[in-house]
């Protein structure tokens, strides 16, 4: 007899993805929801792009790769890095691999760098696939608690770097709070993993999407990798061009750090897929700067209507903002993301991200007239109370 009980791993008893599936669920059983939970953007993908993904299926351009990624799209980007970061073209101390998904250079660089044991330092509140990757690789997993600017800070990370911890995580701009850290605080970030020996992975799967106030000379989100490059940088086609499922992202970093996270991926994921590497290639013709400006409008929407009623982090970046549940309501974050239903909304309780449920994530990905009625929702459910 098949006994799951028995046959089912200890890591998979330990990884806990009920909270965003019942969000899901809950919305399921809604007629026409206002949906606000999406993390990905609404804008189609850019034609230039859908061209060239069925050109190469067409051209049968639809086998495996090269396991580090089709050797165009691979030194294009290790052409763009070195532009945009100051990194050396030429030098072979770096490297840079395209991967499936963002998602898929976490899962190989969790499992080169860390053993049963090893420490994992994480921001507090994260993207979900983080507090994963502990039970992944038997590592155990710290959070780092950066309420209530969330900032993960050299302060407050410091402290909790020990000589089990090999690997930091930072992401900015931030899922679920789209907070954009300072050139400064990138500098202090990476300065101090430098000093203590642990490598940096910097996720910057949303890094096109920076608001004007913290857009750099790149037209990016500040990056540590101008500071260094001693350290993991990733980054994803998914988000910037509306092709989640479409499976790209790339690393780039230390030669030794990347050649380790290939041979993982050649006996994993194999390749990226096939017709996306060619489909990329087309992007950096393509300009996403008024879709940009359009979800700077999005985000001050979110602004006008909830900061009047509730605790508003700005999101200088991505598409996410994290409002604190008011307290003179007594909710959790999951209460009142249940009370939003009865308004039709979708959110996700802030418990899904976080040790703590006090806010709430939304997401601005959509259209103005749909975003609107949401927020007006949301804030009629925080005023009738
Ligand atoms: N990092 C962050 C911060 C994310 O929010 C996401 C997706 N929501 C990912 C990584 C994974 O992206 P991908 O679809 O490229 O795997």
């Amino acid at each position: 007899m098949i006994d799951p009980e028995r046959l089912l791993s200890s890591r998979a008893a330990q990884i806990d993805a009920s909270g965003i599936r019942r969000a899901f669920q809950l919305g399921a059983k809604l007629d026409n929801p206002i949906n606000l939970s999406i993390g990905q953007p609404h804008f189609p993908v850019p034609d230039a792009l859908k061209e060239a993904a069925i050109k190469a299926i067409r051209e049968d351009a639809n086998g495996y790769t090269l396991t580090s990624g089709h050797p165009s799209l691979q030194s294009s980007l290790r052409d763009s890095i070195a532009k945009e970061l100051g990194w050396s073209a030429d030098d072979d101390a770096i490297d840079v691999m395209v991967t499936s998904g963002t998602s898929g250079a976490l899962i190989l660089a969790a499992w080169v760098l860390l053993d049963p044991g090893d420490e994992l330092i994480i921001p507090d509140p994260n993207f979900v696939i983080y507090p994963a990757l502990g039970p992944m690789t038997g590592a155990r997993v710290v959070s780092c608690d950066t309420y209530p600017d969330f900032c993960m800070t050299a302060e407050r990370l410091e402290p909790l770097i020990t000589d089990r911890t090999k690997l930091v995580i930072i992401n900015s701009p931030g899922n679920p709070t789209g907070v954009v850290l300072s050139d400064r605080q990138m500098h202090d970030v990476s300065q101090l993993c430098r000093d203590r020996g642990v490598m940096l992975l910097s996720d910057e799967i949303y890094d096109l999407f920076t608001y004007s106030s913290m857009r750099d000379g790149r037209g990016r989100s500040p990056s540590p990798g101008t500071h260094g490059q001693d350290m993991l940088i990733v980054r994803g086609f998914g988000k910037n061009y509306g092709c989640t499922g479409w499976r790209l992202g790339y690393a780039a970093g230390p030669s030794w750090l990347i050649h380790e996270m290939s041979k993982f991926q050649q006996y994993s994921f194999v390749c990226a897929p096939s017709m996306a590497q060619h489909a990329v290639m087309a992007a950096h013709d393509v300009d996403m700067s008024g879709v940009i400006s359009e979800y700077e409008g999005k985000r001050d929407m979110v602004l006008d209507i909830l900061s009047p009623l509730m605790e508003v982090t700005v999101p200088e970046g991505a598409f996410y903002a994290f409002p604190e549940v008011p307290s003179s309501l007594g909710m959790s974050g999951t209460q009142f993301t249940e009370r939003l239903l009865d308004h039709n909304v979708i959110a996700i309780p802030g418990g899904v991200f976080s040790d703590r449920d006090t806010h709430f994530r939304i997401s601005f990905a959509s259209d103005d007239e749909r975003l609107e009625m949401g927020l007006r929702a949301i804030a009629k459910a925080v005023q009738e109370h």
